[in-house]
């Protein structure tokens, strides 16, 4: 059995080196053999010659490839996947924050018959109103979306072959791992861990891109947000329709009252504003449609263990067979 380790690196010279060791010692004492994939999304420091040098002095346990710019943890991931040839597949983070000790564990499961091993993080460490806005947003979402978002989940699991090739499957251009998945499905086992800090760099989420990132999963799983707003608006058609009656039957028995200005102005305000959330949200989808039409690839290599990328079209199509230019070139 093959097993690859998909670790996706943006400027993390500080810790990859001993990422690696650590891993590395990890895996020599698992039985099958392994590989590690190593995706350098762009970094602007020390990333690509430490993997250079690492694939270099290690040529049969590490790849890597190495994007035009930074492209984001989901394409870096995606290349990731799409990279690795391994029965199963960990993906992990280079900061350490995915203790490479619970890869033993995640393949033992996988060895019972599991097709996602998923390790979930304790919230022990994170701010208070971090674990606050998590453990309100996961409520939210799990009523929007229909597929099921766990708080303390995230990327680093243990994939199957066929989960993997399910996963790469799913040709979107917005893509929002946790949701994609939840959405395959396949036998699934959950353990939890302690969480760790992250020992050197910095986190790259602010609250602006957490904030972010919180709405793309609201809104790339179905419709019903727009639902949502229908009802919404039904709503207020009713309570409208209540208030005038309200006025007109006020004004037959006690005649006609002094203007209503107050309540002419929050309702003209409160109203403009539901409109340009609802405006905002077709945006939204608008905006997604958009980008899946231009059919983009998720991400161009600039250079891989094997030298520079040469053929840019390559780059997006290794191995899911999603991309347009796939359906251009004659086979
Ligand atoms: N990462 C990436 N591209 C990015 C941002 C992050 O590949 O644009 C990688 C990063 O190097 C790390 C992982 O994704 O291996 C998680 O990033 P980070 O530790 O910043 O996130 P957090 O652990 O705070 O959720
Ligand atoms: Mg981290």
């Amino acid at each position: 059995m093959l097993l690859s380790i998909v670790v996706p690196c943006f400027n993390e010279e500080d810790v990859l080196a001993r990422f690696h060791d650590h891993v590395s010692l990890e895996l020599a004492k698992l039985d099958g053999a392994y590989e590690i994939v190593y995706v350098d999304d762009g970094s602007r420091d020390g990333t690509l010659p430490l993997l250079q040098e690492l694939a270099a002095r290690d040529p049969r346990h590490v790849r890597y490839v190495s994007f035009s710019r930074n492209f984001g943890k989901e394409a870096a991931m995606l290349a990731g996947l799409r990279d690795a040839a391994g029965d199963a597949v960990v993906i992990m983070d280079a900061d350490l924050q995915h203790p490479p000790e619970l890869v033993h564990r995640m393949v033992a499961l996988h060895a019972e018959g599991y097709d996602q091993v998923v390790a979930r993080r304790t919230r022990e460490g994170d701010r208070v109103t971090r674990t606050l806005t998590a453990r309100l947003y996961y409520r939210a979402i799990n009523r929007l979306v229909d597929v099921e978002l766990v708080d303390g989940v995230g990327d680093f699991r243990l994939l199957s072959r066929r989960t993997v090739d399910a996963v790469l499957g799913l040709g979107e251009y917005n893509r929002f791992s946790k949701g994609l998945f939840s959405w395959v499905g396949f036998r699934t086992t959950t353990f939890s861990y302690e969480n760790a800090v992250r020992e050197q760099g910095r986190s790259k989420w602010t609250f602006g891109k957490l904030l972010n990132y919180g709405l793309d999963g609201l809104l790339s799983f179905n419709n019903k947000p727009l639902r949502a707003a229908v009802h919404l608006g039904f709503l207020l058609v009713l309570l409208a329709v209540g208030y005038a009656a309200w006025i007109v039957g006020d004004a037959l028995v006690n005649g006609v009252d002094t203007p209503g200005y107050v309540t002419l102005l929050v309702a003209v305000t409160a109203l403009a504003g539901v409109q340009m959330v609802m405006v905002g949200l077709i945006g939204e989808y608008v905006g997604r449609i958009y980008y899946e039409v231009k059919r983009r690839p998720h991400y161009l290599v600039q250079e891989t263990h094997e030298g520079p990328e040469t053929g840019v079209m390559r780059a997006d199509t290794r191995r899911a067979g999603e991309s347009l230019w796939e359906t251009v070139a004659p086979k």
